[in-house]
């Protein structure tokens, strides 16, 4: 047995000193899978903008240094747009329930109409008739409808405020704390006006929940954050997805990325199954999932060199759906950023932006005399996609060292450290497309 291993090991000796030529593959460079050669990417995200996000979870992430992606319901913060119905006149929609049936025609527009009306429960008839639908369960979200129109004729209406699901007294984040969040490097994105069930509305009132959402949000935060959205509940509806598409860059829920698998909350693959070059795998860290198997996501992380682990928070500290505590989330954060040399913590936006521009870059590298030139470009828009990328170029064995500079004649940016792997020695270094050529020199 032991003569085995030793037999291994001479033969991977052997093989490794004939594929080391002196110099071969000098130039040769390559952008990493992860900024700074790490092995995973991991985004913090929040869901609805419930204020203890704010109070108790940011100030923690901050503490450590680590950013967060918050999916903001634009509508309930002071000056935005809010929600209503956009179609017919309303009498006329509920004059007309009173003789004809719910039907796949008149679904949406009903769906759209009936969280406006001010019956009982009016929000969680418009939500119960989404996930009805989204089952497949058509007749009963028709039927549905049916019972909440008849109380509607009936002019049964709420006395006082009926505070939904998502939307709590509480909530009172204003436009200038979010642009203080976003200052200190977080990310705000929307989550719609009013976290509607898009599945079922119609046409006007979908692309109102989209855009007027955006709208605000760039108004009052500034055009970079209107690259990610979270359509709510985490659907996937496939005319959601179309509309969604057009108006935000980057969707949580689906992306077309032909190289990027996606696990979805529910899923229970394995990120290790997939043969994709990159996986994201979503997480939902519930109230009463343990903190070990939290860990145990993390870990999954270190194994592979694919994975995009997306944490989904709603709640903290009592307020929000299955709310985790102040000390559970310092707990997981702080497990997460004493692997941060490994793992690479970043927005949403960031690491989509950094997947996207590195599967859009194409880099040349030339040997100039003693000098390796290395070139990116890219035909993604530089406004938006302007990430560093993490270059490793292979230099010759002979280095100790490597200058870097930008452009032959340039000013040295940095001295760097040369490493080595089984194909030689390297370096890395950040390269950002249309900055010029890096040029590598011994140093
Ligand atoms: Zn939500």
């Amino acid at each position: 047995m032991k003569k085995n291993v030793a037999l291994l090991f001479a033969l991977s000796l052997f093989f490794a000193s004939c594929t080391r030529r002196p110099d071969a593959g000098v130039g040769q460079t390559e952008i990493t899978k992860w900024p700074g050669n790490r092995q995973a990417g991991i985004s913090i995200t929040y869901d609805d903008g419930t204020i203890n996000q704010f109070t108790v979870a940011r100030p923690i992430m901050n503490e450590l240094g680590l950013p967060g992606t918050f999916y903001i319901i634009t509508g309930k913060v002071p000056g935005s747009g809010k929600g209503q119905f956009l179609g017919r006149p309303t009498q006329e929609i509920v004059d007309e329930t009173a003789s004809l049936p719910t039907q796949s025609d008149n679904f949406f527009e009903r769906a759209s109409l009936i969280a406006y009306t001010g019956i009982p429960g009016a929000e969680a008839f418009h939500a119960r008739a989404g996930s009805l639908f989204e089952s497949g369960r058509y007749a009963e979200a028709y039927q549905l409808m049916d019972q909440a129109f008849e109380l509607v004729r009936k002019g049964e209406t709420i006395s006082g405020p009926e505070y939904a699901e998502h939307v709590n007294p509480e909530d009172t984040t204003t436009w200038e704390d979010y642009r203080t969040y976003a200052a200190e490097g977080h990310e705000i994105a929307s989550h719609t006006v009013t976290h509607a069930r898009l599945a079922v509305l119609d046409e006007p009132n979908l692309r109102y929940e989209l855009e007027q959402s955006k709208a605000d949000i760039r108004k009052y935060l500034g055009e970079k954050y209107t690259f990610s959205a979270e359509c709510p509940y985490g659907t996937e509806n496939e005319r959601v997805m179309d509309y969604a598409h057009e108006v935000y860059p980057s969707l949580r829920n689906r992306m077309p990325e032909p190289y990027l698998d996606e696990l979805n909350r529910a899923s229970k693959r394995n990120p290790g199954e997939t043969d994709r070059e990159y996986v994201q795998w979503q997480r939902g860290p519930l109230t009463n999932i343990g903190m070990d198997m939290m860990k145990t996501w993390v870990d999954t992380c270190l194994v592979h060199d694919n994975v995009w682990l997306v944490l989904v928070f709603h709640g903290v500290e009592g307020i929000g759906w299955e709310p985790r505590t102040g000390p559970e989330l310092r707990e997981y954060f702080t497990y997460i950023k004493e692997r941060e040399s490994r793992l690479w913590v970043a927005t949403f936006a960031d690491v989509t932006r950094y997947i996207r521009q590195r599967k859009g870059a194409v880099v040349t590298s030339t040997r100039e005399g003693d000098d390796i030139h290395v070139t990116i470009t890219q035909t993604l828009d530089t406004a938006i996609y302007n990430l560093p990328l993490t270059a490793k170029t292979y230099v010759p064995a002979d280095w100790t060292s490597v200058i870097l500079r930008i452009g032959p004649d340039g000013t040295d940016l940095q001295t760097l450290p040369v490493q080595q792997d089984a194909n030689g020695s390297y370096v890395l270094y950040d390269i950002t497309a249309g900055q010029g050529s890096r040029v590598l020199r011994a140093g």
